[in-house]
């Protein structure tokens, strides 16, 4: 698919990270850290582990609520497709760099996969902190190239028959993956539903656990 970065603003009005790999903020929190742990207030171990926690745990746990709500409540599904801001607030979850959500649905037909191809735009409300291959080149590059092959190295393979769509996300428009309800699920509630929503299947690297 084409992609002509004119076509949308990519700028990062609040001071962030824009076209560089490490932004004005990235650079005070890595010397704060430096500072911090020099002077023995942190262990850096520790600091690994707390941001692995709210890039895997914590973080997703917001968007996996979103998608279990919208799999059980057709109602709330179609207010998210339509307005996915409003509707994610609603269950309040909004803030910086969610400001604007449009939520994209799964279907049998069709499989959706958001990148941000200029540096690493991610719905921080929802998903909380993008995972270091998000924000790798390589998958910035080839996730709009070769969506296939990303998705075969994640180990998700799809029929070849599945149209494959890559969002490109930008500083005014976040996407979140909205993925199909797996089979068998009938008889779980929203919570249950909720702990099988993963993070990838949300930017779409990944589909659902399916239930035990
Ligand atoms: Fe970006």
């Amino acid at each position: 698919m084409a992609h002509d970065h004119h076509h949308h603003h990519h700028g990062h009005p609040d001071g962030g990270h824009e076209h560089s790999e490490l932004g004005p903020m990235d650079l005070r929190v890595r010397a704060l850290e430096s500072v911090l742990a020099a002077k023995g207030y942190i262990d850096p171990a520790a600091l690994d582990v707390l941001i692995d926690t709210y890039q895997t745990r914590i973080g997703p746990r917001n968007g996996a609520r979103v998608v279990a709500r919208a799999w059980v409540d057709a109602g709330y599904r179609a207010w998210l497709l339509a307005d996915g801001t409003a509707a994610i607030a609603s269950l309040g979850y909004s803030g910086r760099q969610g400001e604007h959500m449009q939520v994209v649905a799964n279907t049998p037909e069709r499989h959706n996969l958001v990148v941000c191809t200029l540096c690493s735009c991610y719905p921080w409300p929802v998903l909380g902190l993008p995972p270091t291959w998000y924000k790798s080149a390589p998958y910035r590059s080839r996730a709009v190239r070769d969506p296939r092959g990303v998705l075969a190295d994640f180990g998700l393979t799809l029929p070849a028959s599945t149209e494959l769509r890559v969002w490109d996300s930008t500083a005014e428009l976040r996407y979140l993956v909205l993925p199909q309800r797996p089979a068998g699920t009938e008889h779980l509630d929203e919570s249950a539903l909720a702990a099988l929503v993963t993070r990838d299947s949300m930017i779409g690297t990944g589909l659902p656990k399916l239930p035990a």
